[in-house]
């Protein structure tokens, strides 16, 4: 299917608009993708920084090389966009016209939205590891941190990767170990869930893991405000948390265009059909990747699963023809678990993590939800796969973007 006369305009060049542009191009569409950036992180590596482990060189690489040559790639930022216009307007004042649209403007922090977060304590003992900065500045207070408490916590949901907090609170709890100073340093797990993660059976798996790594957690805890000169975080039910190191993820939050807007929740996050990925409000506007607001996890790997799907429905938009509710909310997640092991979750809309094996049924080689060694390495091998196959956009073989539930059972949950 080829059709050059159609604009296809796609607002953000990360994870997901790169491999939707590389994608999109390959079926000879005019294809534009709007980005300030100049340079793409991997921000699964980002876990590592505070921990010493990895530079930032080897997490970035420039625009100019992830992206197909035929896009054309629109340095600025969108500030506005005319929906029954069809139209956008930039940041510089430029007016963009398009003939479809996808948002993929993913999410990002925002420390100002809870009382107190971004004050006086804020990079000198409240830190995050989602932006490249923050994991960096977190990588010194570690090196300087030899007694205390600290505090690893959420502020609310949805968050990207919702199993990173979990991954540092084991790595932290690995790095104080080897460094000898784990008996000084207690380690509590603050978070506005009601267990370790989103989904059932994986939190009561992972709730276990932080207690055999002697890390309290505190659920159900939503933050009202953070107190940086008494140190502590004050909940909305009148409970407190002292820290001497916070560790936060802050609010996450959708494009500042969005919020406010016809298109999006309150969060900023774009109301799709959850199998389209087509707007609810408009048919030739779509979201993909941490933009969209759908109930599976917001991942690198959701936003690859996602791909085939909304490919085959902008072309089946270009041609008149209805579209496939083909995405099934697949996610595929591997959770550092310290000591040089990982688990691996893989769930969909429908399904819980369940346990077996991956990618093959008989043969894995991962491990499905319990901790092995081959998962950790499958963990590290991923940012490889990330820069020469997933973004690219080619197939990464035996990886279905369906879940597949072969040869997989029901853990049992205690
Ligand atoms: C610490 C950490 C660990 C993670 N670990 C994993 C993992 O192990 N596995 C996994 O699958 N996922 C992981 N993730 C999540 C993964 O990185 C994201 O889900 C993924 O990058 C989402 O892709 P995206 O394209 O939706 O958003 P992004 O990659 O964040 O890209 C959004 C882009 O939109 C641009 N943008 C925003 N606003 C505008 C605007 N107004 N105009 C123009 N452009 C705009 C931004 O500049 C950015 O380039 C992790 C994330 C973090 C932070």
């Amino acid at each position: 299917m080829e059709n050059p006369t159609k604009k296809i305009v796609i607002i953000g060049a990360g994870t997901a608009g790169i491999m939707l542009s590389n994608k999109l191009v390959k079926h000879k569409l005019d294809v534009t993708v709007i980005d300030s950036s100049e340079v793409h992180y991997y921000q699964p590596g980002f876990l590592f920084l505070p921990f010493g482990k990895y530079n930032l060189d080897k997490l970035r690489r420039p625009l100019s090389k992830l992206i197909n040559k035929k896009v054309t790639h629109l340095r600025d930022r969108v500030a506005s966009i005319n929906y029954s216009g069809n139209s956008l307007t930039t940041e510089s004042g430029q007016e963009v016209g398009y003939d479809i649209l996808v948002i993929a403007t993913g999410t990002h922090i925002d420390a100002s939205a809870t009382q107190g977060l971004s004050g006086a304590g804020w990079r000198k003992n409240i830190f995050d590891f989602y932006t490249p900065d923050g994991a960096m500045a977190l990588r010194e207070a570690l090196q300087n941190f030899t007694q205390g408490k600290l505090v690893v916590q959420i502020m609310d949901m949805p968050i990207k990767c919702p199993v990173a907090p979990l991954e540092f609170a084991f790595l932290a709890d690995d790095y104080f170990r080897k460094r000898g100073l784990r008996d000084q340093i207690e380690i509590e797990y603050v978070t506005s869930l009601s267990g370790a993660f989103t989904k059932p059976v994986a939190s009561s798996k992972l709730g276990h893991l932080l207690t055999d790594k002697n890390i309290n957690i505190v659920a159900d805890f939503y933050v009202e405000k953070v107190d940086p000169e008494a140190r502590k975080l004050i909940c909305y039910d009148g409970r407190e948390v002292n820290y001497d190191l916070l560790v936060t993820i802050p609010v996450n939050a959708g494009a500042d265009f969005l919020h406010n807007s016809e298109i999006a929740n309150e969060l900023g996050f774009v109301e799709v059909n959850h199998g389209s990925l087509q707007s609810t409000k408009y048919p030739n506007l779509f979201a993909i990747g941490d933009a969209a607001d759908l109930p599976t996890s917001k991942a690198g790997s959701v936003a690859h699963f996602e791909v085939e799907t909304l490919v085959e429905n902008i072309m089946r938009s270009i041609n008149g023809q209805p579209l496939e509710e083909s995405f099934d909310g697949h996610s595929n997640c591997f959770v550092e678990a310290g000591g040089g092991k990982a688990l691996l979750l893989d769930f969909n809309y429908q399904t819980e993590p369940l346990e077996g094996r991956f990618p093959f049924a008989m043969f894995g080689p991962m491990k499905l939800l319990n901790p092995s060694r081959i998962n950790h390495l499958g963990k590290l091998a991923f940012r490889y796969i990330y820069w020469y196959m997933l973004l690219p956009g080619r197939k990464i073989p035996f990886i279905p973007n369906k879940m597949s539930i072969k040869g997989k059972k029901q853990p049992k949950i205690s």
